[in-house]
């Protein structure tokens, strides 16, 4: 099939690669003609597992291709997928302009019958938003559907994910233009659920704002935790075997990040307020995320009674492990917590030291692992990149000026690491100090 994707962000290039990969011809369209140079490059704009080699295979067998040209992209293609990014306004209700602007170029250049199909994540009713849009602009006499097929890849591991995803939702208008998402995904052989174009968008925006509040409830109970003298890591394998229940998304640290959990949860309880519906537990989920940052941070401080003139080592910047993303990562709220507490910051990531660079952030960047934690008085570990998991204790207490880790996101035994002479704080589990600190 001859596909268009416009946006070539985490989502859309994904998407485009893998549909190449499938055997399918795909321009992938950005109006950032910096990022389209790069790409065409072959640079990719952020890191992700296996993209690169993707990307280059398809490219030199003729399948995708890299353009600014929206116009040509729309004309060439029977199926055109919105993939734009669909950001917070301060209100926390969604920006569509880019969408909107997306279908304002697919009506301009509307030169046949197509099928649209949006993959951005946004609120219940964008898709007869997107059709009026098309609709005033395109020749009145071509047909035209809109379908919602949201996405459920995680950054970190999208490519895998979207070569190998749970299910794939199709909400349309009609079962004939099911029928041709359908004959698109069939090689993928994975569940396909065909809803109303509705419910689809709506599946999108409850299963993220499930999936966070499971994380802010296993983060409720390991708060508690800490009161009542158990062990959150304990707790949730205990949980997690219940298979009603699951292991995924049941580990509690310094609370979720990214570009989708936060702006997902905001948007839906501000799409249920709009309707007069309300979400009470969306309104748990998004406060018991914002104050892990908080008591993790406050929990160093009566450590040390003041931050003040502290050096602390910062070991992970990005959402999570595997990406370069640091959009609303937990790591930037505790580092401008210290910085308010008057503590100064050394830190390290594999990744995503460029992108905090970028950002302005006021801290030193150090080399790896040890270098960050070199002469600080405490190392916080916030990401948990695989290589954090391997740290070399003794050789961190070494270096170190302190003798504190504190673990964000429960990676490591306590025992283990109080026997290399380090005390241990976690998130939901008693402390394990040394003797004298
Ligand atoms: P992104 O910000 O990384 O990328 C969006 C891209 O679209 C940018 O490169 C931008 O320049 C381009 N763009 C915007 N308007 C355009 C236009 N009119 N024409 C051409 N290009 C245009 O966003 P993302 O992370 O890929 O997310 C895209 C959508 O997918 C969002 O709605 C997001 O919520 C959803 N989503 C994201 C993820 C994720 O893990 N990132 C997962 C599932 C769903």
């Amino acid at each position: 099939m001859d596909i268009a994707v416009i946006g070539t962000g985490y989502v859309g290039l994904v998407t485009g690669a893998v549909f190449a990969e499938l055997g399918n011809h795909v321009i992938c369209v950005d109006k950032m003609p910096e990022r389209i140079e790069m790409l065409m490059g072959l640079k990719m704009p952020f890191f992700e597992p296996g993209l690169r080699e993707m990307v280059e295979r398809n490219m030199e067998d003729g399948r995708l291709q890299f353009s600014t040209d929206t116009g040509h992209a729309v004309k060439s293609s029977e199926i055109i997928f919105i993939a734009v990014g669909t950001p917070p306004k301060e209100t926390g209700e969604t920006d569509l302009s880019q969408v909107e602007s997306a279908a304002a170029e697919i009506g301009k250049n509307y030169n046949d019958y197509k099928i649209i199909v949006n993959k951005s994540t946004v609120p219940v009713g964008t898709g007869d938003l997107v059709r009026e849009i098309i609709q005033q602009h395109k020749p009145p006499e071509l047909d035209i559907h809109v379908v919602s097929n949201p996405e459920f890849l995680s950054e970190g591991s999208a490519v895998a994910d979207a070569l190998n995803p749970d299910r794939i939702v199709i909400g349309a208008p009609n079962q004939q233009v099911a029928m041709k998402l359908i004959e698109l995904y069939s090689i993928l052989e994975k569940p396909m659920i065909i809803t109303s174009v509705r419910s689809a968008e709506m599946i999108k925006y409850a299963s993220n704002a499930f999936l966070a509040t499971k994380v802010s409830f296993i983060n409720s109970v390991a708060n508690l935790c800490e009161t009542v003298g158990a062990d959150v890591d304990e707790v949730r394998r205990g949980m997690g075997l219940d298979e009603r229940i699951g292991p995924k998304f049941l580990r509690a640290g310094v609370g979720y990040g990214g570009s989708c959990f936060p702006k997902d949860t905001e948007s839906l309880l501000n799409v249920s307020r709009s309707y007069g519906a309300g979400m009470q537990i969306l309104e748990g989920t998004i406060a018991v995320n914002k104050m892990q940052p908080v008591l993790f941070v406050n929990k160093l401080e009566s450590v040390f009674g003041s931050l003040d003139g502290k050096l602390i080592g910062v070991l992970g910047l990005s959402f999570k492990p595997n990406t370069d993303d640091i959009r609303e990562a937990s790591a930037l709220y505790i580092i401008d917590l210290l910085h308010k507490r008057g503590a100064r910051v050394q830190v390290y990531d594999p990744m995503a030291m460029d992108n905090v660079r970028r950002s302005g952030v006021n801290v030193t960047f150090c080399e790896d692992e040890y270098d960050a934690a070199a002469g600080t008085d405490a190392v916080l570990v916030l990401t948990e990149w695989n290589r954090f998991r391997q740290l070399n204790f003794s050789r961190l207490k070494r270096v170190m000026a302190g003798a504190h880790l504190f673990d964000g996101r429960n990676i490591y035994d306590p025992a283990v690491v109080r026997r290399y002479g380090l005390s241990y704080h976690g998130v939901g589990r008693q402390s394990v100090l040394l003797e004298n600190s």
